[in-house]
């Protein structure tokens, strides 16, 4: 039982291990990262006799930014959009890399706490088996 424990969570911390090894390769990386989103939005211009108003609405890259103290979203040049994209997909990448070794931190120092009591379940019970000695002089 006790062995099983074990093996079961040393198994487990050698996952959590190789995760966490692939997550700090994305922290680690030396490319810019800019805080927001850009996605595409569905539009009216508000000019009449727009297709837009017989509901072929435009579609428009948004980038919602959220770096600094004002927060906003605005329409980005064509020639911008690939360079936002790529920051802001790294960005979202690293806080999903960032949250799920929250999570992986979380479950090690669990796993840490199996161990260690599973291991001195193990020296106390061959501790017990040893002789008993001299008193301490
Ligand atoms: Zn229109």
């Amino acid at each position: 039982m006790n062995r099983q424990r074990l093996s079961a969570a040393r198994k487990r911390i050698h996952q959590l291990q190789q995760a966490m090894e692939d997550d700090l390769r994305v922290f680690l990386e030396r490319t810019p990262l800019l805080k927001g989103r850009l996605y595409e939005a569905q539009t009216r211009c508000g000019k009449p006799g727009c297709r837009c108003n017989r509901g072929e609405l435009h579609t428009a890259m948004v980038l919602a930014y959220r770096g600094g103290e004002k927060q906003y979203n605005r329409c980005p040049a064509d020639q911008d959009i690939p360079l936002l994209h790529e920051m802001t997909g790294r960005y979202q990448d690293f806080r999903q890399a960032r949250a799920r070794l929250v999570k992986a931190s979380r479950e090690l120092l669990e796993q840490i706490g199996v161990m260690e009591r599973e291991r001195l379940a193990l020296g106390e019970e061959r501790f017990r088996k040893t002789e008993t000695g001299k008193r301490v002089p």
